[in-house]
């Protein structure tokens, strides 16, 4: 159970050991386990402009610094600008005369456009501007000039330090350069090759260093190695301008200053006042896949079209573990039962067997925790010794980048009573509520007082620790074994077996609330 603005009641423990709830986490069909936001690979799959749903591919969003060329986002209030258009009064411009504009006030006498229009005579024109419809700024108002077209070349704000930060920029990028051809060449020299065809030179002793040598030809390395470009330092000065002599005496109009945030949406100017503002090009959203970090699967992929809310693949683990819901928990009193009643739901299409068993002890969590950590290095060491002869790191980068498992660091401070037996909880069935022939009862061990389709209501017998005070919170925790049928068919294994039934474990924390307020005085 989540909420989207309170705590959380109900968490799950991820392999890593961080808690979230079910809706945060995702499930690896291949692992077979839960995948925490940490324990998944982020990819940017595409950009796009969330308002005209433009698809950029990521180097020329690169080159527009992430940012949509033809839409704007209010500087003032940061929604996005709409055009609007205005009829507007202008002087057709005499012979050798210089085009004025005439009042923006689009409400004069509207005039047709004749073929041949005489000059000095006002004719009415469309013209476009930018407008907030939330703020009810507009372009007009910071003496942007209208435009003749609806998509037309908005005037770029002149930043004073441009040109220094372009060269900034370029002298970074020739020492990223720099680096990563350095990184190459180290790599290079440590991977042996790995050629299917015997070389040559190898067999003369000769190298193509030395031949190139022998032909005069400069090294490969000097071609490659190029020095990053030199960049003047920049260096302080004392003088500095004055402070204006009025800026202790003179009244501000707040109205006319900037604020903090419409400041910092224009890290370049960072404009004073408000009359500075000017539109802003719009970020670019992207779409994200999700990679299980252990085995490279994807987790989540969404479709490409940057219209389509679908997914290709979406692994969310509320579509594969059962969700336990919390519903009810009498008052909680030392050293007396309180009963807690829990529901618990089957997303899946096959029957669950649900036992509930108690939580590792800290030792065998300590092993778990080894286990996975053994798990995850060799998996590591296999998959760089595949791509040993590829000379790509960047597997061998993420297989690193494992999260470290950690101990749950939800303390638990309540006991429960165990149930004595496992259940069934059935699949989901979404025509199952349009079916008049009603499933007969099964028999149900005592402690589920409630079932209907694929949820259960269990009670519990709860009691607080006896070392709990009235300002904590009453935590209890349990392992929850649920089979699950793996519809994934591994290459290695036979292909007769067909889908597998498994028993998976997660470890659920419940949060119960404080204690009874009546007990504790
Ligand atoms: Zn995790
Ligand atoms: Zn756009
Ligand atoms: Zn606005
Ligand atoms: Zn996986």
């Amino acid at each position: 159970m989540a909420f989207f603005m309170l705590p959380n009641v109900v968490e799950y423990a991820c392999v890593c050991g961080l808690l979230n709830p079910l809706t945060k986490l995702y499930f690896c069909r291949y692992c077979m386990k839960l995948r925490c936001g940490f324990c998944v690979c982020h990819e940017v799959d595409s950009h796009f402009c969330s308002n005209c749903l433009e698809n950029i591919p990521s180097s020329e969003a690169k080159i527009r610094k992430n940012r949509c060329n033809t839409c704007f986002n209010c500087p003032s209030c940061q929604h996005t600008l709409s055009v609007r258009a205005a009829n507007t009064i202008i002087q057709v411009p005499a012979p050798e005369a210089v085009k004025t504009e005439s009042d923006a006030g689009g409400n004069g006498v509207k005039k047709e456009s004749t073929p041949e229009p005489s000059p000095g005579k006002p004719i009415a024109r469309k013209l476009y501007y930018l407008s907030c419809l939330h703020c009810r700024w507009n372009t007009r108002d910071v003496g942007i000039p209208d435009q003749p077209v609806a998509t037309g070349q908005w005037p770029e704000p002149e930043y004073a330090n441009a040109t220094r930060f372009a060269l900034l920029l370029e002298h970074y990028q020739s020492v990223v350069l720099h680096e990563k051809q350095e990184k190459q060449e180290l790599w290079r020299r440590k991977t042996p090759k790995q050629s299917k065809f015997p070389s040559m030179t190898d067999r003369t002793g000769l190298t193509v260093a030395m031949i190139r040598r022998q032909m005069g030809w400069a090294d490969s390395k000097a071609q490659l190695k190029s020095a990053p470009l030199a960049i003047n330092k920049s260096v302080a000065s004392e003088t500095v301008d004055g402070l204006p002599a009025d800026i202790f005496t003179k009244e501000l109009t707040l109205k006319k200053i900037s604020t903090l945030e419409q400041r910092l949406a224009h890290p370049a100017k960072q404009p004073v006042t408000v009359n500075k503002l000017f539109p802003q090009h719009k970020l670019l959203s992207i779409k994200r896949s999700l990679r299980c970090r252990q085995c490279d699967h994807n987790v989540i992929k969404s479709e490409y079209n940057p219209s389509s809310i679908k997914y290709r693949i979406a692994m969310f683990a509320t579509y594969h573990v059962p969700e336990v819901r919390f519903v009810r928990c009498e008052p909680l009193i030392k050293g007396q039962d309180s009963f807690l009643t829990l529901k618990i739901i089957n997303p899946t299409i096959n029957d669950m067997t649900i036992t509930i068993m108690e939580l590792p002890m800290e030792a065998e969590e300590q092993l778990m925790i080894d286990e996975l950590k053994l798990a995850a290095e060799s998996s590591s060491a296999s998959s760089s010794l595949m791509i040993s002869g590829l000379s790509t790191s960047s597997l061998t980068k993420q297989a690193s980048l494992m999260e470290d498992p950690r101990m749950v660091e939800a303390k638990v401070n309540g006991s429960f009573r165990l149930p004595d037996s496992s259940f069934v909880i059935n699949h989901r069935d979404d025509s199952a509520e349009f079916d008049e022939v009603v499933q007969s009862q099964q028999e149900d061990p005592k402690f589920i007082i409630w079932r209907k389709a694929n949820q259960i209501a269990m009670k519990l017998a709860v009691q607080p620790n006896e070392d709990c005070n009235a300002d904590n919170e009453i935590v209890i925790g349990f392992s929850l074994q649920y089979t699950y049928v793996n519809t994934v068919v591994e290459k290695s294994s036979t292909p007769t077996k067909g889908p597998q039934k498994q028993a998976l474990t997660t470890r659920v924390f419940v949060k119960l609330g404080k204690l009874s307020e009546a007990a504790s005085s």
